[in-house]
């Protein structure tokens, strides 16, 4: 069984297929996917999906991306965060890619939700972009890793180098795997996929983007992260099913509040 530890299946484009979905997570042994709010106005629809289906969980938090929404406050997060069917705080990060000028407000967000997991001792899901060297130090400024009392997290789509990877990890962070990485001309990142060792390692879609080889430039959805795994398996050269069972007693060693 495979999990799709990051999605939007809470957008229009994903959720008006639902039941097609499913049947597809089904069909390729994807048992479980996360799905991860973006900002707090389309949150109960995130919300929603995790309290009718048993096997999709749910985050709470605003993108870095999102420039016009309301703010989160720590307390916020916190409060929304205690539902049971929240397993972690996020996505939060820093995007210097899509976003330019003074951006000390997404820098200022992102601590807002390091705050909340500390407090609620969820796990962090982190976006970065073309903003690593920030991310990494306002991640150590705020204590977001298990090695300053924080409870880690999980670095996701991840397409940084090596060094970057090595950071996270001695934070205590996961580094997860999106279909990017079956891209031919995603070299580097397979490189640094090659190092990571599997008992740090996550897979996630980010549907409805990116979707993987052989689906590329189609609409993605949770179903094709049994592709990622295919890919990773045949990178390491280990068995699929081991890519599959470690990968996902990874999650849920991660998210401890998914069961
Ligand atoms: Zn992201
Ligand atoms: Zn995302």
């Amino acid at each position: 069984m495979f999990i799709d530890s990051h999605c939007h299946i809470d957008f229009p484009e994903l959720a008006a297929r639902m039941p097609e979905i499913l049947a597809k997570m089904a069909e390729n042994k994807v048992s479980h996917a996360l799905c991860v709010s973006v900002d707090l106005p389309d949150f109960p629809r995130v919300l929603a999906l995790a309290e009718q289906f048993p096997h999709i969980y749910a985050s709470v938090g605003v993108h870095p991306d999102y420039e016009d929404t309301p703010e989160p406050t720590v307390e916020q997060l916190v409060e929304l965060a205690k539902h049971p069917r929240i397993v972690a705080i996020g996505e939060t990060g820093l995007d210097y890619y899509r976003l330019q000028g003074d951006l000390e407000w997404q820098r200022e967000r992102f601590r807002t939700h390091i705050r909340a997991s500390r407090e609620s001792r969820k796990p962090l899901i982190i976006h970065t972009r073309s903003a690593s060297e920030d991310t990494i130090r306002i991640m150590r400024e705020e204590g977001a890793g298990t090695d300053k009392g924080g409870v880690a997290g999980v670095m996701h789509c991840f397409t940084e180098s090596l060094e970057v990877a090595r950071a996270s990890m001695e934070q205590g962070f996961y580094i997860s795997f999106s279909g990017i990485v079956t891209f031919k001309s995603a070299k580097e990142l397979q490189a640094v996929a090659l190092e990571v060792p599997l008992e740090r390692m996550l897979i996630e879609t980010d549907s409805p983007y990116l979707a993987p080889v052989p689906y590329r430039g189609k609409m993605n959805e949770p179903g094709f992260v049994a592709h990622v795994a295919e890919f990773i398996a045949k990178l390491k050269g280990v068995p699929l099913e081991q890519v599959a069972e470690q990968t996902s007693a990874n999650f849920f060693k991660l998210f401890k509040d998914a069961a």
